[in-house]
Order: C-alpha cells, then sequence, then structure tokens
C-alpha cells in the first residue's frame, strides 16, 4: 500500500540522546525501522535532513537566543527549556529541524512529506520552553518560503499540548492559520492564541474527539484558504500516555490521522506531517502509535487526490 506520492525524512541517527528521561529518543530510530521492515516501505523513500546555516535560524529566532544556542550559554532564554543546555542536545535538535524543512521540500516536490522526527511546537523566537529549543514548524515554513515563494500555511496541531511557540511566532501572519485542538488543563499553562484553539476537557475519548476536530477543520475551511497543510501529529493524546490526559484508543488515533490527511490530499494540496510528543508507557509503544500515524499517510496518499 505504498504510494509514490509519500517521501520520508530520516532523523540522523544518535541526533538526540540525554539519557533515560519521560521524552523517549530511541523513538527516532525505532519508528523507522519498524515503518521499513513492518510496512515494507523501501530505502528509496527516505531522505536525509537539511542541514541549516545560521541564516536560516534567523529567519524565525532571535540573534541573541540563536548566539546563546551556538555556544550552548546557559541563560534566562535556554535554561527554560527542561532539556540540558547541551551542545549536542541543541545540535541534535537543530538536525531535527532541518528535516522538518526537507518534509516541506518534499511535499511540494512528491505532495506528502512525513519527517518522522520534529514537531518543536512549544519553542517561540526568543526562548526555549519544554523540549524545544527551535521551533522546527516555523523554521521549515519561513525556510520555503525564502527559497520557494510558499505561500498560504495552515498548522493542523493534534498534539495534546497547545502550540504556544507556534501560535506566538505566527500571531501576527495573515499567511499563517494555526489551529490547535489540545487537553485544555494540562502544559502549556499560560495558553497562547492561536487562530484557533480547541481546549479539551480532560478524558475526552474517540467519539467526541473526532466530532470537535471535523467541526472546527470546516470552520477552519470557511475561513482559510491553504497552499500546503502542515499536520503536527502528536500521539499524546492516547489514554495511556504519561503526560497526557485525553482518552484517545491507538485506533481512534490512526482514524483521526487518517481523516485529516484524506481531508487535505483530496484537494491536491501539498501534506507535510511531523511526528511531535507521544510518552506512552515504553518507547516501543510510542513508536507504534507513530507507526499508525504512518499507516494512515500511507492510506490517505494511496487514495486521495
Ligand atoms: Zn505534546
Amino acid at each position: 500500500m505504498s504510494s509514490e506520492r509519500l517521501h520520508f525524512v530520516l532523523p540522523p541517527p544518535g541526533s538526540l540522546d540525554f539519557g533515560p528521561h519521560v521524552f523517549p529518543v530511541e523513538k527516532y530510530a525505532l519508528v523507522p525501522r519498524l515503518v521499513r521492515e513492518e510496512l515494507g516501505v523501501g530505502a528509496d523513500r527516505f531522505h536525509p535532513p537539511d542541514e541549516l546555516r545560521l541564516d536560516d535560524l534567523l529567519r524565525v529566532h532571535d540573534p541573541a537566543y540563536c548566539d546563546d544556542l551556538e555556544h550552548a550559554r546557559e541563560t534566562e532564554a535556554t535554561l527554560s527549556s527542561e532539556l540540558p543546555v547541551d551542545a549536542g542536545v541543541i545540535q541534535g535538535i537543530r538536525s531535527m529541524a532541518g528535516g522538518t524543512v526537507t518534509a516541506l521540500r518534499l511535499a511540494l516536490e512528491h505532495g506528502v512529506g512525513f519527517h518522522l522526527g520534529g514537531g518543536f511546537h512549544h519553542a517561540f523566537r526568543d526562548h526555549a520552553e519544554g523540549f524545544c529549543y527551535l521551533n522546527d514548524i516555523a523554521l521549515a515554513i519561513e525556510g520555503l518560503r525564502a527559497e520557494r515563494g510558499l505561500g498560504r500555511v495552515l498548522i493542523v496541531d493534534v498534539d495534546v499540548h497547545q502550540g504556544n511557540g507556534t501560535a506566538s511566532i505566527f500571531a501576527d501572519d495573515a499567511n499563517t492559520f494555526t489551529y490547535s485542538i489540545h487537553q485544555e488543563r494540562n502544559y502549556p499553562f499560560y495558553k497562547e492564541a492561536s487562530d484557533l484553539d480547541r481546549g479539551l476537557a480532560d478524558g475526552v475519548g474517540d467519539r467526541d474527539y473526532m466530532h470537535a476536530l471535523t467541526a472546527d477543520l470546516d470552520a477552519v475551511d470557511a475561513r482559510f484558504d491553504p497552499q500546503l497543510v502542515l499536520v503536527v501529529a502528536g500521539v499524546d493524546p492516547y489514554e495511556f500516555d504519561q503526560l497526557g490526559g485525553l482518552r484517545l484508543t491507538p485506533l481512534g488515533l490512526e482514524q483521526r490521522d487518517e481523516a485529516v490527511f484524506q481531508r487535505y490530499l483530496r484537494r491536491g494540496l501539498p501534506l507535510a506531517i511531523v511526528l511531535a510528543g507521544g510518552y506512552a508507557r515504553t518507547a516501543e509503544e510510542t513508536s507504534r502509535l507513530h507507526l499508525g500515524t504512518v499507516r494512515a499517510a500511507l492510506r490517505a496518499a494511496a487514495v486521495g487526490g
């Protein structure tokens, strides 16, 4: 069930490593392996990430903050992250950001670009938050605008946490529509305003989630006409997620993703996908949920458009 239209970006091996942590970095090696071995995706579909230069980072991020990152300096702007302020970790996040740039380019060239990493939506222009130093979503959009004149972009962020960094970065940009569906009573506790936000109550399950998502995406359609759609496909709305309080089942997550992908592929719109969050009980369980997102993309790419 492979489609010529769907291409993947591989996170560089070992790009992120900070020992035992609720953030299961092992998934960046495990998910690609499962995609190859269990879904039979051929090596010709995998692409290495772009290398980002300082100039690329400066399209989105503040110069003083970029300088702190370049020197792995402990300042208010870097210490607001929940990751170590470490040159290797920062370089890993930078490689990840490059992968999202590559995914958007693949989306424009082939139809669907799927980065098996990325989704660092809590990074702001001038400081880090959560597990996010650089906002790969914003860097990719601004990168492709500079490189190819990319126009209107819709961001559909279905991670259980609000995409506060992305909302803040694009607050005044009429060419970027930010939509976030998340658990209201969860991190970040101070939420930025997206163009459309849906804060769900604790414990929402598959049916109510899909009902809210569908109604919201219909409302977005009436307000914005995108030229590319970027899905931040976090699997942390999962019922057994350690950092989430919603109750989506694995099947519910996969159906969510397929519905979102199909909606835009049917219209022939370029689609980019990033993994974002997932904190199930083990890295294996988390990786299998992300694999569901990949299956959904393969099915949607095979039938849509
Ligand atoms: Zn999350």
